[in-house]
């Protein structure tokens, strides 16, 4: 089973990410994590991505793929959670091109679906430990700290990602709009984006999830 998590940002897409490789131990291919794992590699591939990332560069569409067939010929349990690629139809269309050559497909493209309204208010919200990683939110009743700079779970103090404002967030939204609607139009005419209510809780959003994995995958 190979799929792919689209998600607008703040719509949790992490969590539903970790759930699903949990419950049906897939691979979580994130490009992100693997360029980042690249450039620390002591290769020609790992200086170029280095030197790509820290000139703020995007890294070209070839890299990626380069990158995708490389972790994917290494890696023994070929079932896939790609997550944040594809970004673009040509990325699409080759990751088909990989799969198949593979004698694999893309079975379920799960869209995160959360209005613009309620992800501002998800993002301009969060607040984070600087100690611990936890992840709160001021504005969510069920997410809120006791104390709005306080970290519940380990008493250090919260502060608020530089990126998480509402004009961020508006660029962020934009760019996600003009990249993902054309990916969503080309798995809905293969018949596999399956669209997710995702304004409720991560647990809901999950179950909503696995009864179609359950429903229409799992033979
Ligand atoms: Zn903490």
């Amino acid at each position: 089973m190979n799929i792919i998590l689209l998600a607008p940002p703040a719509a949790g897409k992490g969590t539903q990410a970790k759930f699903l490789e949990n419950e049906y131990h897939l691979n979580h291919l994130s490009t992100g994590d693997l360029l980042r794992q690249v450039a620390r590699e002591d290769s020609e591939l790992g200086q170029k991505v280095k030197e790509t990332l820290s000139n703020g560069n995007l890294v070209s569409d070839e890299i990626i793929f380069q990158l995708i067939d490389h972790y994917m010929a290494e890696t023994k349990n070929h079932q896939f959670l790609f997550d944040g690629f594809p970004r673009n139809i040509l990325q699409a269309q080759t990751l088909d091109d990989i799969l198949s050559e593979r004698c694999e497909k893309i079975d379920a493209v799960f869209l995160l679906d959360v209005t613009e309204e309620c992800l501002k208010k998800r993002i301009t919200g969060r607040r984070l430990c600087k100690n611990c990683g936890a992840i709160y939110n001021v504005t969510e009743p069920s997410l809120k700290p006791k104390n709005e700079s306080i970290c519940d779970k380990c008493g250090h103090e919260l502060y608020q990602r530089e990126d998480d404002n509402e004009k961020s967030f508006e660029i962020r939204y934009r760019e996600y709009k003009k990249q993902t609607e054309p990916l969503i139009e080309y798995y809905r005419k293969q018949n596999k984006l399956y669209s997710i209510d995702s304004m409720a809780k991560a647990e809901e959003v999950f179950h909503r999830i696995t009864s179609i994995i359950e429903k229409e995958m799992i033979k």
